[in-house]
């Protein structure tokens, strides 16, 4: 597979540039996560048919009844995870299209992203290769279950919305670790939630709406 990386017209560099000057006044302060999503391309990791709405802050569908987060959204939960400087270890629960996957791995040391959608996770999986990435792995499995193998995380990262945070991801989370996820049902009002680690106790932060797709049991 050949990927147009560097883009032209409504995939260009400058484009990009914009989306990100887009999110400086969304409120979007860490300069590491502007930086990074200022090179990384957005448009790749679409159907081609989307390509050229790649950078309009919007979610747009990735096939299987999902979509890709909105620029925003995965600017912000990024800053509220890397809130207290560069974490190690981080679990990704729903790679989805893998962009969000591929802006975290640019500013933490290891990756961890789990998928329920086989052919969501192999078309990630390849777009992540071509763009040279090597610190991801990757599950396909349920990510209420989070990735013991691997435990405890500085970060978990979820992308999709649950009534409650799943017990073992709350369990896998280190001390000091923080936990970002849009917490609710589906089709209701949603809140991003930031949960810190404090010992065996936990911090939870209730933050801005959202609307996520739901988190779904199983694999499928
Ligand atoms: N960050 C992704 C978001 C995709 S949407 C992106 O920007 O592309 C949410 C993703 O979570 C979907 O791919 C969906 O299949 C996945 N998902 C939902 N429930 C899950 C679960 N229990 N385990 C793993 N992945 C899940």
């Amino acid at each position: 597979m050949s990927l147009d990386l560097q883009g032209i017209g409504m995939t260009s560099p400058r484009t990009r540039k914009r989306m990100v000057q887009r999110l400086a006044e969304q409120g979007i302060t860490d300069p590491k996560v502007l930086d990074v999503m200022r090179h990384t391309p957005r448009h790749v990791f679409m159907d081609e048919a989307l390509a050229s709405r790649a950078y309009e802050d919007t979610a747009l569908p990735i096939g299987f009844n999902q979509t890709i987060s909105q620029p925003y959204i995965v600017a912000r939960m990024t800053e509220l995870l890397m809130g207290s400087g560069r974490l190690s270890k981080v679990l990704e629960i729903g790679t989805g299209c893998g962009y969000q996957t591929a802006i975290l791995a640019q500013l933490v040391d290891h990756v961890y992203s789990v998928e329920r959608i086989l052919s969501l996770q192999k078309k990630a999986k390849d777009i992540l290769w071509n763009l040279k990435f090597k610190n991801i792995s990757y599950l396909y499995g349920d990510g209420n279950l989070g990735w013991a193998d691997y435990a405890p995380f500085d970060g978990i990262l979820v992308a999709a919305a649950a009534p409650e945070v799943p017990e073992p991801l709350l369990q896998q989370l280190a001390v000091g670790g923080v936990l970002v996820m849009p917490v609710g049902e589906n089709g209701r009002s949603q809140t991003l939630q930031r949960i810190t680690r404090t010992g065996v106790n936990y911090k939870i932060e209730y933050l801005e709406s959202v609307s996520f797709v739901p988190f779904l049991p199983g694999k499928e």
